[in-house]
Order: structure tokens, then C-alpha cells, then sequence
């Protein structure tokens, strides 16, 4: 089918990352994926992708400030006209590379917390990093970007909403991302700790939707409804191979930036071929495209067009068919998966065992063949 222009361009520069977030989106495998392209390569890719219609470019990772190529990068990227964002942890940002970020053109800085205490912040990221992210926030702000501040919810930090958003007011953020932990990589493997209750959720909801009637024309709240809880599917990506196209650190182009998961499916390497080809003609790109691809109850389904059966890789990982309805999906044969996940985060037990977090021991222990709790976990 044709294929419009690939609008954003995500460039994950690298899975290097200090920090070792237990609801990490990076492939749980990273470890095996250490050959990072080239400045020129990823130089070639701006290009291509910009002059195939990629109107925004965002530099992410694991932490794109290990690259020392960023600024350079960013430069590209600003002078060939794409609006320009860095996803961040923080770490690596002085206030002379900050500077240097500036002059090279960025337009946009993303800063991930964990949460608005130290306590919670650094035991999720297993880091000590909280001092270091409010000092970050200040050299963003005194280089006048807007600040976009994302936090991951999870059962372990849902109850901090109100402090949550109190904080990313008092640090300058223009826009506060309350994303609900979607159950990919990391987090799937940590589900049983992670996942909330629906009253947790409800609570958290309600204290989102005062704030953000209080605090209307100052600070943009957006909360990122978890897909377990709803019965309905998203759209994911809004729509495969429509929108997103996502460059990961090794070289494959990906319509999801999770979706090297899925098996029997070519996704083409940018250093053996155009971005172009990989985007129009590749079987990866074109496999999930539309709607003909769809098997019942997808297939004759009034909501088709509008979710486009949800996520290929939760349909991969929870049903072990990624041309499967999306198991969050009440019609799904496969929903009971999901109704026993959530069954487990009501009834509120301890977890039968601790989180694991992401490093690249535990990527090299999971991946190694026969591990126990090696992804996909489900089947
Ligand atoms: S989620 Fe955490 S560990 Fe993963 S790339 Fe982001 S900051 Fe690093
Ligand atoms: S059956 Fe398929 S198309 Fe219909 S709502 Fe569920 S996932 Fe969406």
C-alpha cells in the first residue's frame, strides 16, 4: 500500500544509558547490540529521512548525551529544518554542553524523573540522580527551552501525582508527562511490581484532572491512560509505518521502536540500504500496514479503522502471534492473559520476587538461551 512521509524521526543514538530504569523500553537483549552507527552514518539517515518528508527529529536512547557526536548531530538535523528534541535523563547535561546544544539549534528538551522524591527516584533508576535532574531542569530552563517533564507511573510511585506535578511546576516545566508504564521489555518483565490498582488509578486520575483545571494556561498535564485497565487497545504508533519512524543504535529501521522483538519479520539495516526503500518497500514496514493484514475478530470489527488492532508487539508477547488482536482488547481470545495480570495487582500481594533492573549483567542473564524469566514470559 503507499505509504505517506515518515513525519518523526526517532534517532536512538545508543543503549548506553547510566541509569537502569526497571520499566526500561529498551529491548531487554540490548547488550547484544553494542555496534553503534557512525556520525556519518547517522548524518546520511537525517538527510534521507528529512528529504522523505520527517518534519521532527528526536535524539534518544538509552541517553543520547553519552554520544559526544550529539551536538553535531543536532546541528544537522536543525540546519536541514526538522523541529529538534532531546529525550534525556539528564545525565551528561553541564551548562556547556548545554550551551553548545543551544547553539547547534535544539528547539526542545524532554527530561525524565522517576518521581518527585529522592527516595523513590533513585531506587527506580538505581542511581543517585535526583539532585543531578533538578539542577539539569535549571540549565534548561536558563536556555530558555520549553521544558517537556515525563514521568513513568507505575504502583510504586502512582500515589505521588499531586507532588509529581507540584514539583515539575516548581521547576519551570511547561508541559508535564504523566505516562501510565506500558508493558514492553523491562516492564513486562516486572509487571507483578509495577502494575497499579484500578482504585490507585482512578485515584490518580481525579487528582490529575483537578490540577490540571487549576493550573489551565500555566502547565499542560498529560496523563497517558494504561491500555491493561481500559478493555480497548491503542492505536499503537498511531497507525504502523504511518507516522514514527524509528532509526535504533545497531542501524535497523523500526515502525516502534520496540518492534525488533518480532520474529519472522526483515526489518532492513540502514547501513545496507536507502531510508527511502526501508520505508516504502521494506516487508517490515509494509507487514502490519492498514488493515488487510488483520485475522478475526479484528478483521470484521467496527473499530478497526479507529485502533488498527492495537500493539503488534503486546500481541506478539502476550498471545505469541503478533497478527493477533491485541490481548488488552475484551474481544481478544487471548484477554484472559491480561484479566490474570490484573487480578494479581488487585489483590495486592507482595511479588514472589524483587525487581529486576535493567543493566547490561541482566540483558546478558536473560538472554542467554534457556533463561528462566527470559521475555516472552506469557507462553
Ligand atoms: S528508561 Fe531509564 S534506563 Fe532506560 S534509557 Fe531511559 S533513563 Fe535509561
Ligand atoms: S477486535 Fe481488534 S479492531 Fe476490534 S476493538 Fe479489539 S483490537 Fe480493535
Amino acid at each position: 500500500m503507499n505509504a505517506g512521509p515518515p513525519l518523526w524521526l526517532l534517532a536512538e543514538l545508543t543503549y548506553r544509558c547510566p541509569l537502569h530504569c526497571a520499566f526500561c523500553y529498551n529491548p531487554v537483549d540490548f547488550a547484544r547490540h553494542e555496534d553503534e552507527l557512525s556520525t556519518e552514518d547517522w548524518l546520511r539517515i537525517l538527510r534521507e529521512a528529512r528529504a522523505l518528508g520527517a518534519v521532527q527529529c528526536g535524539f534518544s536512547g538509552g541517553e543520547p548525551l553519552v554520544r559526544d557526536d550529539l551536538e553535531t548531530l543536532v546541528a544537522e538535523a536543525s540546519r536541514l529544518g526538522y523541529y529538534t528534541n532531546l529525550l534525556t535523563s539528564g545525565v551528561g547535561l553541564t551548562a556547556e554542553r548545554a550551551r553548545a546544544l543551544r547553539a547547534a539549534g535544539l528547539d526542545h528538551v524532554q527530561l525524565s524523573f522517576q518521581d518527585s522524591t529522592q527516595e523513590v527516584n533513585d531506587f527506580l533508576s538505581h542511581t543517585r540522580t535526583f539532585d543531578l535532574k533538578n539542577r539539569v531542569a535549571g540549565l534548561i530552563k536558563a536556555q530558555g527551552w520549553p521544558m517537556v517533564m515525563n514521568v513513568v507511573l507505575h504502583r510504586l510511585n502512582i500515589g505521588h501525582v499531586d507532588r509529581i506535578v507540584e514539583m515539575a511546576q516548581a521547576l519551570g516545566a511547561e508541559y508535564l508527562e504523566l505516562a501510565n508504564t506500558q508493558y514492553y521489555s523491562w516492564a513486562l518483565h516486572n509487571r507483578e511490581q509495577l502494575m497499579p490498582t484500578s482504585q490507585q488509578l482512578r485515584d490518580a486520575e481525579a487528582v490529575v484532572d483537578a490540577l490540571r483545571e487549576r493550573l489551565a494556561g500555566r502547565m499542560r498535564i498529560f496523563f497517558v491512560a494504561p491500555d491493561y485497565h481500559e478493555g480497548r487497545p491503542k492505536r499503537c504508533v498511531n497507525g504502523w509505518g504511518s507516522t514514527f519512524l524509528t532509526v535504533t543504535p545497531d542501524g535497523l529501521a523500526l515502525p516502534c521502536h520496540t518492534a525488533r522483538m518480532l520474529p519472522g519479520l526483515a526489518f532492513p539495516n540502514l547501513r545496507e540500504t536507502s531510508v527511502q526503500h526501508a520505508w516504502q518497500d521494506s516487508d517490515g514496514f509494509n507487514r502490519f500496514r492498514g488493515t488487510a493484514w488483520m485475522k478475526e475478530p479484528c478483521r470484521s470489527c467496527d473499530q478497526r479503522e479507529e485502533d488498527l488492532g492495537g500493539c503488534r508487539c503486546q500481541a506478539f508477547q502476550l498471545a505469541g502471534d503478533a497478527a493477533a488482536a491485541d490481548p488488552v482488547c475484551a474481544k481478544s481470545p487471548d484477554h484472559a492473559v491480561v484479566q490474570a495480570a490484573l487480578a494479581i495487582a488487585e489483590r495486592g500481594e507482595p511479588p514472589a520476587r524483587p525487581l529486576v533492573f535493567r543493566s547490561p549483567a541482566n540483558s546478558r542473564r536473560l538472554d542467554a538461551p534457556g533463561a528462566a524469566g527470559a521475555l516472552p514470559q506469557e507462553r
